[in-house]
């Protein structure tokens, strides 16, 4: 409707797909626990940010996304938050093992940032983050998936090195993040990153974020996502 059309305007979002969700204004919106407000509290955000105002409600609603905004646009909240809730979710069915939620980022450094953001909000509900990228000895990375977890923040190479040495497997993960696709692309992760999608069962929930959108990426996320919702948040380059 027409409020929603001039919200959306004022925070120069765009988006495609078939029913997409109405953005968010606050947090309060998104129906989060008491523990995921608190941390939100404790990390300073007072309100979400307007990657964050399309993506959460889309997100938490179940759908794919293809979010398109700028660095440092908050884009890891974006994904983290609603993963948490997805994981609170899942029945506790029969203790089966490996991450319910796999982040993949191009480089160690992202990857760290993204497993100290999650630790935040995952602590409060108890639930574990395991890292999986250069930095820990591959023994002791492989001990640590051994013991488990429920999310895995990983670079595409060292979680596919930890996937062959038996340290997890990923039948029970049923959202995927990939996180700066435009630069796993630029840096030559395409197969790693379609042989880890290959790995992860076809009903997941899959997200993909980027700061650019090249061709390639936007045609491997039409090949890996079901039926997403395209949000972009100012001006884009390809
Ligand atoms: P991106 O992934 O889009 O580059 P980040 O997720 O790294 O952006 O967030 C950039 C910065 O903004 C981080 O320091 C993060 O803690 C902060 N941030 C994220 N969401 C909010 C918010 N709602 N309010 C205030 N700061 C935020
Ligand atoms: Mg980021």
């Amino acid at each position: 409707d027409e409020e929603v059309a001039e919200y959306s305007r004022g925070l120069a979002i765009r988006v495609s797909g078939l029913e997409v969700p109405r953005p968010i204004k606050l947090f309060e919106d998104c129906g989060f626990s008491a523990q995921l407000m608190g941390a939100i509290g404790k990390q300073g955000y007072q309100k979400p940010t307007p990657i964050q105002c399309q993506a959460l409600p889309i997100v938490l609603s179940g759908r794919d996304i293809i979010g398109i905004a700028k660095t440092g646009s908050g884009k890891t909240a974006a994904f983290v938050l609603p993963m948490i809730v997805h994981i609170m979710d899942q029945p506790e069915l029969a203790k089966e093992e490996g991450p319910i939620g796999v982040i993949c980022a191009p480089t160690r450094e992202l990857a760290h940032q993204i497993y100290l953001e999650a630790k935040k909000f995952a602590k409060p509900h108890g639930i574990r983050v395991s890292a999986v990228y250069g930095g820990m000895s591959k023994l002791e990375q492989f001990k640590e998936l051994k013991a488990g977890c429920e999310i895995v923040v990983a670079t595409p190479g060292r979680l596919i090195d930890m996937i062959k040495m038996k340290a997890l497997t990923m039948l029970r993960t049923t959202y995927l993040v990939l996180d700066e696709a435009d630069r796993m692309f630029d840096l030559g992760f395409e197969p790693q990153i379609r042989s880890i999608v290959g790995q992860i069962r076809p009903d997941r929930q899959t997200l993909l974020f980027s700061a650019t959108m090249p061709r390639k990426v936007e045609r491997l996320a039409r090949e890996i996502l079901t039926d997403p919702i395209r949000v972009t948040v100012g001006e884009v380059g390809m």
